[in-house]
């Protein structure tokens, strides 16, 4: 969260969102006359811009920006070819809806890949997030959100009736729904199943339960309830 970030980076300079006089000093920047501690128009509009990346805020992106400044050749150059490959060849993946910088992403095209596993999420950060993790060896579809009757989001709009298509046309015997535990997840999770009823796959979702390393007391009610209900045989 952003606001979280610019109370954690204040150090108590009684910051009003521009009190960079020391940064930029740092950065052998000279403060403006205004007293923003600006660098000129175009160093006010980088920052201005990255003050709008998740994470940021007006101070951690002054921070970041002067950060590079003072790495030009390592960093700000390195930074801002990549940003321009990136801005030129970014897509999303025409099979799973990863984004990737071709037609189809890196995971899509490995043959190592099991294809008869299909994950599904909702956003391209749960497949990624699910990659960190390394255990599974299968291949994704990302629907692009969840169902919602109050924000108009209908299947047509999310990637659903391409689901069912590559589950008939790729083989898949397991679709694994990995989808949030809130109510919209849920909904979304049991419109996908009846969208894959007809084609007969094997459809199975996340456990809900006690974490890794986690502690019983800590869990709230409705996690406890979910692993019980969930439980394994020993
Ligand atoms: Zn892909």
């Amino acid at each position: 969260m952003a606001g979280d970030d610019e109370r954690r980076g204040d150090g108590g300079g009684g910051g009003d969102g521009h009190g960079g006089f020391g940064e930029a000093g740092a950065a052998g920047l000279p403060p403006a006359p205004g007293g923003t501690g600006s660098g000129g128009d175009e160093l006010e509009t980088l920052i201005e811009l990255m003050a709008r990346l998740p994470g940021f805020g007006p101070r951690s992106a002054r921070r970041a920006a002067l950060a590079m400044v003072k790495k030009r050749e390592r960093l700000l150059l390195p930074l801002s070819q990549a940003l321009a490959v990136v801005a030129q060849s970014v897509r999303n993946c025409a099979t799973c809806g990863n984004v990737a910088t071709a037609e189809e992403c890196p995971i899509c095209v490995d043959p190592r890949r099991d294809r008869r596993l299909l994950c599904v999420v909702a956003e391209v950060a749960d497949l990624w997030a699910l990659e960190r993790g390394g255990a599974f060896r299968g291949r994704y579809h990302v629907l692009g959100g969840l169902l919602s009757a109050l924000d108009g989001v209908t299947p047509e709009s999310l990637r659903m009736p391409q689901l069912a298509a590559r589950v008939a046309a790729d083989e898949v015997t397991e679709v694994i729904l990995a989808l949030p535990a809130t109510i919209d997840g849920q909904t979304t999770a049991h419109v996908a199943a009846e969208h894959l009823a007809p084609t007969g796959v094997q459809v199975s979702q996340l456990a809900r339960g006690v974490p890794v390393g986690g502690d019983l007391d800590y869990l709230d009610d409705g996690t406890l309830a979910a692993a019980l209900a969930a439980r394994q045989a020993l």
